[in-house]
């Protein structure tokens, strides 16, 4: 479905009219009407931005996730530094 609107007036009070040629005209401005395009370019760059925003936030979880199934194994190098630490200190 294709929808006309006018860029001048508001849409609030906007109605349809034919004009004597049989193309779609304003009502009140009696300018000819915009095809209303199916996606906005501003939609787009919203998208763009709200996207950046999200998609670390998402890859943070997923990761966040990921290591408490199956967490690194940390315990090895924590227990090599100790020894190297008290074998230091001894
Ligand atoms: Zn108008």
């Amino acid at each position: 479905m294709v929808r006309y609107y006018c860029p001048y007036c508001n849409p609030k009070y906007q109605f349809q009219r034919q004009s004597s040629k049989g193309n779609l005209i304003c009502g009140l401005c009696g300018e000819d009407l915009v095809k209303k395009p199916f996606i906005r370019l501003n939609q787009i760059i919203a998208l763009v931005a709200a996207s950046s925003l999200l998609l670390p936030l998402i890859y943070t979880f997923i990761f966040i996730i990921k290591n408490q199934i199956n967490p690194p194994n940390k315990n090895y190098q924590a227990n090599g530094t100790l020894m190297i630490i008290s074998k230091e200190t001894i």
